[in-house]
């Protein structure tokens, strides 16, 4: 090639337009969220195989892994005094950590870990290749639906305190896919009821994108209720923000993520869709503030954002 031959600005180095400069936030994002969801999910299955394979070397079982069971214990000890037979130490190891992270960072753990989100992710990408239809659920009944979370989570407390067993896990949609027994022991006779949970979870969840996570999670109502102390939230600024609604569409939990509130909902999972999306600096952004204190709204025009993770594209723009 001579050296007078024009060359094409090379990946990562032309200048690039603000719709482009989102558009590879937005697929950043993408990659990062699901290499962790994917290898958290693979970490969980080879567990699972290796209970079902090694059961008699004490290899734990899946709701080892899961921090419901830490919930479901605790409340059964208090209510009860007395323990949950077959409850793993390491659940309670599991639930103090979540705890921890909600204080920190929210309902991240629904975004970034939780195996059954991942799939539920899967399940919505699958829909957008095939191209089926979303359903829309009207705003009021979306609201209503969203106390099921706490209706399933006090049925679900009242019912293993009272039986002093982990009732759940007859249903649990999690255990049953994860668990694997459904493929190791098919037992149709005994696990039908847990299989038809699964399959209208599943089923709901192709209709609404995450419909587990949005209206029937029991762990979700508590990290729902706990979000309210935690440190990092997604924050918009009214001044900053131009109405253009870019960022409400990509939330896969259905938050009006638009709506002219400093925070936006408990319900978030943290997965930062919105912020990405967001072509407006300093308009939507994750800032840390010490839950009860009031805190200065960050504005595009009061200069740097204190404490915050700028949206990707804002960053590369400097
Ligand atoms: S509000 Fe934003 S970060 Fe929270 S779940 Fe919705 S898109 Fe994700
Ligand atoms: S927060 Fe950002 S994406 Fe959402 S409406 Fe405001 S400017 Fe648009």
């Amino acid at each position: 090639m001579s050296p007078t031959t024009p060359t094409r600005p090379s990946r990562g180095t032309g200048r690039l337009t603000a719709y482009q400069r989102r558009m590879r936030a937005i697929g950043a994002l993408h990659h990062r969220r699901y290499a962790v969801q994917l290898t958290v999910a693979a970490l969980v299955v080879v567990a699972a195989v290796r209970h079902q394979r090694e059961s008699s070397s004490g290899a734990p079982s899946v709701d080892a892994l899961c921090p419901f069971g830490a919930v479901e214990s605790l409340w059964t000890w208090v209510t009860t005094d007395r323990l949950l037979p077959k409850i793993h130490p390491s659940t309670l190891i599991v639930g103090l950590g979540l705890l921890i992270s909600v204080i920190v960072a929210g309902n991240a753990f629904c975004g970034w870990i939780c195996p059954f989100g991942t799939v539920q992710d899967l399940l919505h990408r699958a829909k957008r290749v095939l191209h089926l239809p979303e359903l829309r659920v009207p705003p009021r009944l979306d609201r209503a639906l969203r106390w099921l979370r706490f209706v399933s989570l006090a049925t679900i407390l009242l019912l293993s305190a009272g039986t002093v067993t982990l009732w759940f896990a007859g249903f649990d949609p999690y255990l049953t896919l994860f668990s694997l027994h459904w493929l190791f022991e098919p037992d149709l006779a005994t696990m039908w009821p847990a299989l038809l949970v699964l399959a209208l979870v599943l089923g709901a969840s192709l209709l609404v994108e995450r419909a587990w996570c949005r209206y029937l999670c029991p762990l979700g109502g508590v990290l729902s209720a706990l979000g309210h102390l935690s440190i990092l939230r997604v924050r918009r600024s009214p001044s900053a923000c131009t109405g253009c609604n870019l960022c409400v569409k990509p939330c896969p939990v259905g938050i009006d993520v638009a709506k002219p509130v400093p925070s936006v909902s408990t319900d978030c999972i943290g997965c930062l869709e919105c912020v990405a999306s967001c072509p407006t600096g300093g308009a939507l952004v994750v800032s840390a503030a010490i839950p009860g204190i009031r805190r200065r709204t960050p504005t595009a025009t009061t200069g740097p954002v204190p404490v915050s993770i700028r949206p990707r594209h804002e960053r590369d723009a400097r």
